[in-house]
């Protein structure tokens, strides 16, 4: 039944890159297990997953315990993350998707034993609630992080709205896309910004044709694509 969605969901994401002209390889699928146990994380480890996402802490520290065996994945937070979390969580995670706001960044390379991958997460569509920066405000917001030796901001990260048409959808994603290459043009060290968190279960193909690198999958891996 796995092996099944993750095939089906293979087929879409070259699908996906056939029709833009991308290369298979530029996206990567990242497995989110917050709806399951730790018995299905571990038989997707067992099927060669590689990157697995919790959008909670004490969730995330559970699965990698349990998978402690697989000593190859890749771990990714991809939820909002209390300042009082950060010690708990930032020196267990590969990569961290939802860097929202410059308190957090403080605590984040005060508590950061090594440089972290961080994506900043921006809300395109500017609903109230969403967590993260409008698009004209993360320019700066990535100047200000200049001096934090322990974020990397990799990427941005954002989430479509849940009823949003095909068309809206390809906004949303392209204008992220837009926001990325701003800030990758800069070529700021601290923020090479090449990579870009967006699609899930419902819309990843969409993101994938607006340039998605990273694509955060649940529903469609544990309950069929
Ligand atoms: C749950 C979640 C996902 C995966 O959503 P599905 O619709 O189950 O694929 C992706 N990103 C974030 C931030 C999530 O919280």
């Amino acid at each position: 039944m796995l092996a099944e969605n993750l095939e089906k969901i293979n087929q879409k994401i070259q699908l996906a890159c056939q029709k833009s002209s991308r290369a298979v390889d530029d996206v990567t699928m990242i497995a989110v297990t917050k709806s399951v146990e730790s018995d299905r994380a571990k038989e997707l480890a067992e099927l060669g997953i590689e990157n697995m996402a919790e959008n909670r802490v004490d969730k995330l520290l559970e699965k990698k315990m349990a998978l402690s065996d697989f000593s190859t994945i890749k771990w990714h937070l991809i939820g909002n993350l209390q300042r009082r979390k950060v010690k708990l969580i930032i020196n267990e995670i590969d990569y961290f998707h939802a860097l929202d706001s410059l308190k957090l960044a403080e605590e984040i390379q005060k508590r950061a034993e090594k440089p972290i991958a961080c994506f900043v997460e921006v809300n395109i569509t500017g609903e109230e609630s969403k967590h993260g920066f409008r698009s004209d405000e993360v320019l700066d917001f990535i100047h200000q992080l200049a001096s934090f030796d322990k974020i990397k901001v990799i990427g941005l990260m954002t989430m479509a709205p849940l009823d949003a048409s095909e068309q809206e959808l390809h906004d949303v994603f392209s204008k992220l896309k837009r926001v990325q290459s701003t800030i990758n043009n800069q070529h700021l060290s601290h923020a090479p910004c090449t990579e870009l968190s967006m699609g899930m279960s419902n819309d990843f193909p969409i993101a994938i044709e607006e340039g998605a690198t990273f694509v955060r999958i649940g529903t469609a891996i544990f309950r069929g694509a």
